[in-house]
């Protein structure tokens, strides 16, 4: 694996490998990898020739007040795993190589940005559709490989990459748990132990509201209250937001039909974790 740290590196080496008829893969990160990252690398090593991941902590998707500077970092350990997972090309840039003056140029993705995450980290997701949008400029034709953990911006990018036309394949991928339910994510190192023990309880609460619907549930009042009332009775979570919202729209079904995902924030302490499930509901049959 090689490390490339700079975007006139990286952009030549990719055009010659596409030139002699090799497919690229990217894999999009902000580092402190974990098995979540590392499923989209080994996903992207198996369904393309040349597997590029990035490590960038995009201060553009960060709001004032949030974890900017404490973000996990390990970049030697981050080396090693993306090695072991099969990757070609490291990109780390630093914040002045990706933005060496102001940025006068901002991606927006409307609508499916808005309610949700967008609603609750102001400007979030400009920050993400604007640095996405500038590392699908810099690698260039590939498939680009996405996490269903962060279900809200899968569906940014992939509107960013339809919209704006760009040679990019979005490719989502499954979230990947820990044995207990909790999802993967770098921050869940923030969790001190008795909130690590707690912090479960987001997956049941969404695999409840799971249940609901297959059981026949459809108001999406009575599947949030559901929801929100398992995380609260947890005293270590502070419930942010638990929602149930069209796959693709992202706009609340009421009464709930069609694909659906059911998404909650919840804080324990200083993380504010994220999570999702899908279910969908089938239509009613025909006749009777
Ligand atoms: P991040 O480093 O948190 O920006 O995540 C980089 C990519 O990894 C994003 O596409 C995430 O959705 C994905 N990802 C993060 N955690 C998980 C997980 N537990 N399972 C699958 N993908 C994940």
């Amino acid at each position: 694996m090689k490390t490339l740290h700079t975007i006139a590196e990286l952009r030549p080496l990719l055009d010659g490998e596409r030139a002699a008829g090799r497919s690229v893969g990217l894999v999009p990160t902000m580092g402190y990898l974990h098995d979540g990252h590392l499923a989209l690398m080994r996903r992207a090593r198996a369904e393309t020739d040349v597997v590029v991941a990035s490590i960038f902590v995009n201060p553009l998707q960060f709001g004032a007040g949030e974890d900017l500077e404490a973000y996990p970092r390990d970049l030697d350990r981050d080396g090693r795993l993306a090695d072991a997972a099969g990757v070609d090309e490291l990109f780390v840039p630093g914040a002045a190589e990706m933005f060496p003056e102001p940025v006068l140029t901002t991606v927006s993705v409307a609508q499916v940005s808005e309610p949700l995450e967008g609603a609750a980290r102001p400007h979030h997701f400009d920050g993400v559709a604007t640095v996405v949008a500038k590392l699908f400029a810099i690698v260039g034709t590939c498939r680009a490989y996405f996490g269903e953990k962060d279900f809200q911006q899968l569906a940014v990018v992939r509107r960013l990459a339809r919209d704006l036309s760009l040679p990019v394949e979005v490719v989502g991928c499954p979230t990947v748990r820990e044995h207990d339910g909790l999802a993967m994510s770098s921050r869940n190192s923030y969790l001190t132990p008795d909130e690590r023990e707690a912090a479960p309880v987001v997956y049941r609460a969404l695999r409840a509201g799971v249940a609901a619907v297959l059981a026949g549930e459809r108001d999406p009042a009575a599947a949030r209250a559901l929801m929100g009332q398992i995380i609260e009775a947890e005293p270590l979570a502070q419930l942010d937001y638990a929602e149930v919202v069209d796959a693709d729209s992202f706009r609340v079904p009421d009464p709930l039909a069609g694909n659906l995902r059911l998404l909650a924030a919840v804080r324990f302490g200083r993380a504010r974790l994220i999570d999702n499930v899908g279910v969908t509901v089938p239509a009613p049959t025909q006749g009777g």
